[in-house]
This record gives C-alpha cells, structure tokens and sequence, in this order.
C-alpha cells in the first residue's frame, strides 16, 4: 500500500471502533503523533496502515478506558509483587508505586545538569 493512498476516509467506516480505544496499536498511533522525533511523520504513518489493516482484516481489538486502566493496574501489582519477592530496594519499589519510569540518574545529573540528588 502506497502511503499516500491512505487517508480519513479509509477510516470513517471504522469510527466507532477505534475512538477512545486503547489497545496496543491504537496506543501507537497516539504515541507516534506525540513522537517529536517523527519529523516526516513516518512513525505515525505506519502505526495508521497497521491499525487500518486491522480495522480491515477485523482483527482489531477495541480496549475501553476502564479495561485498559484496569489492566495496567494488574501489571503494576504483579510487578511489585515481583519486586518484593526479589528482595528489591525501598527506593525501588516505592518508584513503582508512584508510577514513575526508572531514569539513569547518572545522565539527569551529568547530562543535562540537573543536579537533583538521590540513590542513583
Ligand atoms: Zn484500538
């Protein structure tokens, strides 16, 4: 499929599928429209021609809000159960808790001159 040959249109029968979805492929076309880095737009374009090919194929799985937040909540247990059977740090664990992406402390304090202290 030619990327320009894909456009609004291609999704306007699929509408009521796909809005306010949060399965894994309509994530992505959210996310690549965040992406800065996808100048060219290349990211977005391609997580759109997955997602239409699903819509087309039938094969897309609509998530709802309240699955898709009940879903993470599970990982997030399981991930901490995880982490405390393993004997993780406080720190660690606590991280988790607040939902917050483990960062390399080394590069905010180094890299971009942050200086904001803590475990490392
Ligand atoms: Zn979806």
């Amino acid at each position: 499929m030619s990327p320009a040959t894909i456009g609004p249109a291609d999704f306007a029968p699929f509408r009521a599928e796909f809005v306010d979805c949060h399965c894994p492929t309509c994530n992505e076309v959210a996310y690549a429209l965040s992406d800065v880095l996808d100048f060219r737009g290349r990211r977005h374009l391609a997580a759109c021609e997955a997602l239409l090919a699903e819509l087309r194929a039938g094969t897309h799985g609509r998530v709802t809000v309240d699955e898709y937040v009940t879903a993470l909540r599970a990982e997030k247990a399981a991930k901490l159960a995880a982490l405390r059977e393993a004997g993780a740090p406080a720190s660690e664990i606590a991280a988790v808790e607040r939902g917050y992406v483990r960062v390399d402390m080394a590069f905010m304090r180094e890299g971009i001159g942050a200086g904001f202290g803590g475990t490392g």
